[in-house]
């Protein structure tokens, strides 16, 4: 019955709760357990395994350490999930992914001071795909690796020469799977010094629940990255938690404020006071902020009115392959062409 089952699953994880000693050493494991019922769910053997795997994906992927029942659409899902993964790892050997500029604005001056590159996958049957749909199955398998790569060399590529001529920074987003890759440093100044890309005017964008939730491993890699003139953003910032501490302790030199602050058409007075509160604490680190996801002139009065340094959204320009970013730099709008996405 689904009740014996569920309590013996929760011994086994009460198992796993404390360290294995390994030749001495206290090793620490979690686990993940999918369930499935006989002859309930299925009654082949290669049936029940595959339930049960489905089952298993569905923990691992909200977290782990927890046991899932299987339901039906679960084994869907699943070979979705693997057709999709295999799919990604083809599309980045073969070059589907592209990458698209947004445009950085700063208030004050109005100037465009910077790029952020935005990878899209050109998936041949499914159409053109946002990240969203694929970041997190990239660093599931660990694709997220050569996809990075494949990220960066492309971004400095295009932006080489124009970041030189017009004075702009390069920012890419990054994992912080890739940050704790024992190569990640050494790659990336492989490709700063094959594409010619000034490090000083590259800046990696890390979440702020990953970055702080990446230990030391990740730190001490964005230290080294900085002795190199890479500077760092944490992205989305106010949606994790966010350890003041960590701020003082990492070479952090902007934050991009997570367009839920900004509000939509109906700005708050709590959304100014946070906006305010953000900025504050920003300056008093001599940290930068970036406001994103700007779509409205009211948010940038907003903005302004409480010293935000610089912006990003629609409002200024949606994300462009590189040769529109080129004739929008240009100001030149008959040649502006089709947004990249
Ligand atoms: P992000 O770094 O916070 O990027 C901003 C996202 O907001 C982008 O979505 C951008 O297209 C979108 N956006 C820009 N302006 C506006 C606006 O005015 N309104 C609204 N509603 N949205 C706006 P996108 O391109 O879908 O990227 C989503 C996320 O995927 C990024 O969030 C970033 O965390 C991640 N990502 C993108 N490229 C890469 C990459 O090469 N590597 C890794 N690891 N992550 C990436
Ligand atoms: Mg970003
Ligand atoms: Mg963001």
């Amino acid at each position: 019955r689904a009740e014996d089952l569920a309590r013996v699953a929760g011994k086994l994880l009460e198992a796993f709760e404390s360290p294995f000693e390994i030749n001495g050493q206290p090793i620490r494991s979690g686990a993940s357990l999918g369930l499935t019922l006989y002859p309930i769910d299925e009654r082949s053997a290669s049936g029940l395994l595959r339930n049960a795997d489905a089952a298993m994906y569905r923990v691992k992927r909200s977290g782990g350490g927890r046991f899932c029942f299987f339901e039906p659409g679960m084994t869907e899902q699943a070979t979705d999930r693997l057709a999709l993964e295999a799919d990604l790892t083809r599309a980045v050997e073969r070059g589907d992914l592209r990458v698209s500029y947004q445009p950085v604005k700063a208030l004050a001056s109005g100037r465009i001071t910077g790029v952020e590159a935005l990878v899209r996958w050109q998936h041949p049957e499914r159409g053109l795909m946002l990240p969203s749909l694929f970041i997190p199955l990239a660093e599931d398998c660990g694709v997220i690796h050569e996809l990075g790569a494949w990220v960066l060399r492309r971004a400095c590529e295009d932006m080489a020469t124009l970041a030189k001529d017009q004075d702009l920074r390069l920012a890419v987003n990054i994992s912080v799977r890739q940050l704790k890759h024992p190569q990640f440093e050494q790659r990336v100044l492989e490709v700063l010094e094959q594409t010619g890309f000034d490090a000083g005017r590259l800046t990696f964008e890390i979440t702020e629940s990953a970055l702080f939730g990446g230990g030391e491993v990740a730190a001490d890699t964005v230290r080294r990255l900085a002795e190199h003139g890479i500077r760092f953003s944490l992205d989305d910032f106010g949606t994790g938690y966010s350890s003041l501490a960590y701020l003082r302790q990492l070479p952090i030199d902007k934050l991009k404020l997570d367009p839920s602050f900004i509000g939509d058409d109906t700005l708050s007075s709590t959304d100014g006071a946070i906006i305010a509160a953000v900025i504050a604490l920003a300056r008093s680190l001599g940290i930068d902020v970036v406001a994103e996801g700007v779509e409205s002139a009211p948010q940038v009065e907003l903005l302004a009115l409480h010293g935000c340094d610089q912006m990003q959204g629609y409002l200024i320009s949606e994300p462009l392959s590189v040769e529109a970013l080129v004739a929008w730099l240009r100001g030149d709008p008959s040649s502006l062409g089709e947004p990249a996405d």
